[in-house]
């Protein structure tokens, strides 16, 4: 019995092998000849799928130097491209979702709490001034009735006055026209 094997090997830079391919075929001496394949291959650290190719290697993990990524599972933080792996990347639900290092993430967070409290103060302060406007409103309109009732109450004292003067006129008049009517009588 004969057995040769084929081994094909693709490494990276430093030597690690990536993956291997073997070919074992084998005479059992009565003609018979059988050939196996064997594929083997390296994971990625990050997402575990196989990795046949120095191209799909990707460099670590910027935040936890920890995980190699492939080019399957990298991602980058939108804010600051730290390339990140699938254990530190976060995601932040802003005005759209994006996804980020823990270190941005905690960035954001304190952002976005910065932002709902001046938001606060600024609804608050406007309905205080929604309110001062309704009473200043108010006001003015109490004052112009009040100065609708005075000038009322003077216009008719100003007419009882009429009156009243419009009266002595009158009998005035008739005592002037008593003692004239007595001269002469
Ligand atoms: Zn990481
Ligand atoms: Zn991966
Ligand atoms: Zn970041």
């Amino acid at each position: 019995m004969r057995r040769i094997t084929k081994r094909f090997l693709t490494a990276d830079r430093s030597g690690r092998v990536l993956s291997s391919n073997s070919e074992r075929l084998t005479d059992d001496g009565r003609g018979h000849l059988n050939v196996t394949t064997r594929r083997m291959a390296a994971w990625c650290s990050s997402c575990h799928r196989p990795l046949t190719d120095t191209e799909q290697r990707r460099g670590r993990c910027d935040y936890c130097r920890r995980l190699t990524c492939c080019d399957a599972c990298e991602t980058r933080c939108s804010v600051c491209s730290r390339r990140l792996c699938g254990d530190c990347r976060r995601g932040f639900v802003g005005q759209t979702w994006m996804t980020v290092c823990p270190i941005c993430l905690v960035r954001l967070r304190q952002r976005q709490a910065v932002q709902d409290h001046l938001h606060a103060r600024k609804v608050a302060f406007e309905r205080q001034m929604l309110r001062q406007r309704e009473l200043a409103r108010l006001q003015a309109l109490n004052l112009q009735v009040a100065r609708i009732r005075v000038m009322a109450q003077l216009q008719s004292a100003r007419l009882r006055t009429t009156g009243q003067l419009a009266l002595i006129r009158e009998m005035n008049r008739l005592k002037l026209a008593l003692a004239r009517a007595y001269r002469y009588g």
